[in-house]
């Protein structure tokens, strides 16, 4: 079988010549000539690649979250990158930083213009009512992972591609859900290590208690208005509820003895609250009740929340929050779609990566190859290429190294990787169809016949799985219990 292959590759390598004979390739002009010295590219300010080495985590904390999240029952939606940006006006606010300030837009031939969305929960929601989703049997739980764009000024912690885990549940109102959505941060973040945390909780309240808190709010601020940063002093008027969560030493003196909005809850608001704190005790999930933790939104009601990282403070939190979320009744109508009341949750990916190497948490690798192919000569190399498929398909474990010619190189190559055993094809093993099986263990080489090699391997990769004790684990829950 394998000698017809041959002829054919012959033939055809025949007849290159003529084709290439003719001297006709040219280079392209560039329409923009890179200055004469050769030009360094670099990334974009604030975005950034991301290795092999370096995405072990990201791979890590998303598989990780997806898995807490399937059990959970949870599907997948990807919407696009980009959106109308009139929805992300409507949905998170025109007069917003994130809305004036922080988005990439871009002009689709002069037709609509689009943005780099800047959050999931818009496009999600948009997805939702296009979709007629509100048909489906409520509530519909659904998740996002992968890349969000702010023009932020670039900052410790703060990118301006970053990543999100972004977590909905829509079409239902009981504190459950949103009970629920807290115990999947709490179990994502417990499987990743970064256990250690405090929930800050707090209610917003609706459409009914709000506008009497904000008058009380009102009043307690009207004498201060002297002493709030020229930010509060235009919140004041826009959007009081704003003046609790200013970072300004000033204005948080003022907040720490502001009315509280707990205090002024409405029954259903108020039985809503217990209710998801009673879960949350029955639950074990440490929180805090911090009523300087608000949205400035209509649309959002009722519960909202941040996760902290335990013991810090100050100018710290704003940095280290791992995420936040809330309730957001009000959304889908504000994009003109059926009442639907939902709750969901944001986890900053690069938060979490920061805050995992700061506690020396490894992400785990991923279990390296057990088989080394190596090659040694023409014929072996193009030998070593169906030799290869076959492991691959009888599920070994296999590395390839036809890039390296030197056999020296390939088999300290074989040693770095940490396999179990290597496979050297030299020209007389690849003339009579055997191939040379070393036990890197012992160091022991045996020649076999190449339609030995498979069950050879099978056998010796089991036996040296029985005798030692288990160490690559599977399972993402148990690489993060130190
Ligand atoms: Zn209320
Ligand atoms: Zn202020």
């Amino acid at each position: 079988m394998a000698t017809k292959k041959k002829k054919t590759t012959r033939r055809a390598l025949k007849r290159k010549p003529r084709t290439k004979s003719k001297p006709k390739k040219q280079a392209l002009p560039l329409k923009q000539e890179p200055t004469k010295r050769q030009q360094k590219w670099q990334h974009p300010r604030g975005m950034h690649d991301i290795l092999p080495e370096e995405w072990l985590y990201y791979d890590f904390i998303f598989k990780t979250a997806e898995s807490v999240l399937r059990s959970y029952d949870f599907g997948y939606i990807e919407t696009p990158v980009l959106e109308d940006i009139n929805l992300f006006a409507r949905a998170i606010g025109e007069g917003t930083d994130i809305v004036s300030k922080e988005m990439f837009t871009i002009d689709d031939r002069g037709s609509d213009k689009l943005a780099m969305r800047p959050e999931f929960t818009a496009g999600v929601m948009r997805a939702f009512i296009e979709n007629g989703l509100n048909s489906r049997p409520q509530p519909v739980k659904l998740y996002s992972l992968g890349s969000l764009f702010r023009a932020e000024r670039p900052q410790a912690g703060r990118f301006r591609q970053f990543r999100q885990i972004n977590v909905e549940t829509l079409g239902g109102d009981k504190p459950a859900l949103d009970a629920q959505i807290i115990q999947i941060v709490w179990r994502i973040l417990e499987r990743i290590g970064l256990s250690d945390v405090i929930v800050q909780l707090n209610s917003i309240g609706c459409k009914e208690c709000r506008p009497e808190y904000r008058q009380i709010l009102i009043d307690y601020y009207r004498p201060h208005q002297n002493k709030m940063c020229p930010d509060c002093k235009k919140r004041f008027k826009t959007n009081p509820l704003r003046l609790l969560d200013c970072k300004e030493e000033k204005c948080q003196r003022l907040a720490a003895n502001a009315p509280q909005m707990f205090d002024n809850l409405c029954d259903t608001c108020h039985n809503h609250f217990k209710e998801l704190l009673e879960i949350l005790d029955e639950l074990d999930i440490p929180y805090e009740l911090n009523s300087r933790i608000v949205r400035g939104l209509d649309y959002y009601n009722r519960t909202v929340f941040e996760v902290w990282p335990a013991g810090v403070s100050g100018d710290e939190i704003a940095q280290s929050s791992y995420g936040g979320g809330g309730r957001y009744d009000g959304l889908a109508e504000i994009l003109g779609g059926q009442p639907t009341p939902a709750v969901g949750v944001a986890l900053g990916v690069e938060r979490l990566i920061m805050a995992m190497k700061e506690k020396k948490i490894e992400a785990p690798q991923n279990p390296g190859p057990q088989v080394f192919l190596s090659q040694l000569g023409e014929k072996a190399k193009k030998q070593s290429f169906k030799i290869f498929e076959d492991l691959y398909l009888a599920g070994i474990d296999v590395i390839e190294s036809v890039g390296r010619d030197s056999l020296k190189s390939q088999l300290k190559q074989a040693e770095k990787k940490e396999v179990l055993y290597t496979l050297i094809l030299g020209q007389k093993e690849a003339v009579d169809d055997t191939i040379i099986v070393r036990d890197m263990e012992s160091g022991v080489q045996e020649v076999i016949t190449q339609d030995k090699m498979i069950d050879y391997l099978k056998k010796g990769l089991q036996d040296k799985a029985k005798a030692k004790p288990k160490q690559v684990e599977t399972d993402s829950d148990k690489k993060t219990s130190k």
